[in-house]
């Protein structure tokens, strides 16, 4: 899950992160306000949404020469002004996809007066099993052009989360964005208080870019991203109470509800099938005949019909979808008790693309004589090659 960056900077700063200040706003009278209360001359109006490159976005509906989502306001005239323009405003950036996004709330902040822009992100190292720190002195730019044509100037720090965040973790910090004096000292408490907010609120990644050196000596997080493991929700529910529905996918939310595990993916092959594993077999081997996987879909073990038929709806809804490949292995659940839920479903829904089954496990001949019997098209399949070749055939055929 991810959060905006306003609530990603207050929950940072309940770590004695510095932040410059700021107050979110929904409406441009909100904006005015806000920019009241902040000490000026200097404010900046930043577009929230969960997607970077704000700054070097473009809205769709002002001229092609008009500025972004982050923009220096030099008056509370200005702020109102920018508001305006942005609010309602739909912003597309390079991690948007052409659709771009609609801003719906602004941040509001005290503007800095910037001496030199850092990197710094953490993300679980599955490699080594740590947290890995990785920093760089070219902040507040394309951090993936960075790493493409200048690697040497990002070093990673790797930190064993049994041991903790220790003083030799904050000076290669320091080091490696080349400070000195007081400024490495902040770095390695900067650092230090980041990666504590990062285990404690059990985030899967942390981008602070660009972090800043003030000009008056200080550093402070002028912009962050932050992401959680959904796994852990559960033990975070301020965190949970962050969740934006509007800025999710549509077809995401509602499989979450039917405690589906949903992703869209951008084939022609609607997939549905039971475990993670057997979901991920089933897409290479839809590749590996030629067609591309519409989504991942793993229905789990418990596969009611009210679950099957959820599922369809999701993988009906995309218009990209010409055909639908159903991989399930009856354990918990027996296959009859799934051929049953099929067959309601693709009942319920007016099925209108051609449906390939494949069913394995216990009770797999009932379950075939009841898609059989169904009067349904239903194209059998004997195993996942044959299931594979089949849907592709049927897709091509649509084609
Ligand atoms: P992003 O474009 O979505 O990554 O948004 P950022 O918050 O990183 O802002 C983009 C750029 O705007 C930063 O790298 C800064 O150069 C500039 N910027 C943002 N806030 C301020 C500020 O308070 N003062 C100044 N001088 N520049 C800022
Ligand atoms: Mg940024």
């Amino acid at each position: 899950m991810n959060v905006h960056e306003y609530q990603a900077k207050e929950l940072l700063a309940k770590f004695g992160v510095g932040i410059p200040a700021g107050i979110a706003a929904l409406t441009v009278e909100e904006a005015v306000a806000a920019a009241k209360q902040l000490p000026g001359p200097l404010y900046v109006v930043k577009a929230q949404i969960h997607a970077g490159g704000r700054g070097k976005g473009k809205f769709k509906e002002l001229p092609a020469d008009a500025k972004g989502g982050v923009r220096l306001a030099k008056s509370i005239e200005e702020v109102e002004a920018f508001a305006k323009e942005m609010l309602g405003n739909t912003l597309v950036t390079v991690q948007t996809g052409e659709a771009g996004k609609q801003v719906n709330r602004l941040y509001i902040t005290d503007g800095v007066d910037i001496a030199k822009e850092y990197y710094l992100s953490m993300v679980v190292d599955r490699a080594s099993s740590r947290v890995a720190m990785i920093v760089s002195t070219e902040g507040g730019m394309d951090i993936e052009e960075v790493a493409h044509s200048t690697p040497e100037k990002i070093a990673t720090i790797t930190i064993d989360p049994a041991e903790g965040f220790m003083p030799h973790h904050g000076r290669a910090v320091g080091y490696a964005l080349k400070l000195t004096g007081d400024l490495n000292k902040q770095a390695g408490k900067i650092a230090e208080q980041l990666y504590n907010a990062f285990v404690a609120l059990d985030c899967d990644m942390l981008e602070i870019n660009p972090l800043v050196e003030t000009k008056d000596g200080n550093l402070l997080v002028l912009d962050t991203k932050m992401s959680f493991d959904s796994n852990s929700l559960y033990r975070h529910p301020d965190v949970m109470a962050l969740r934006d529905e509007t800025e999710e996918d549509p077809a995401e939310i509602e499989a979450s509800k039917y405690d589906l595990a949903y992703i869209k993916l951008d084939g022609n092959i609607g997939c549905m099938v039971n475990g993670a594993g057997l979901a991920m077999a089933t897409m290479d081997i839809i590749k590996l005949n030629g067609e591309f996987p519409a989504n991942f879909l793993d229905v789990g073990g418990g596969a009611t019909t009210e679950k099957v038929t959820a599922a369809f709806k999701i993988i009906l809804k995309d218009p990209a979808v010409k055909g639908i490949l159903v991989n399930i292995f009856g354990g918990i659940m027996k296959c009859d008790i799934i051929a049953d839920g099929i067959v309601a479903a693709a009942k319920e829904v007016n099925l209108s693309v051609p449906l390939v089954v494949r069913l394995e496990g216990t009770n797999v001949q009932q379950g075939k004589d009841i898609l059989a019997n169904s009067g349904l098209p239903i194209v059998p399949a004997n195993d996942l090659g044959d299931a594979a070749r089949k849907i592709v055939a049927e897709v091509r055929k649509v084609a």
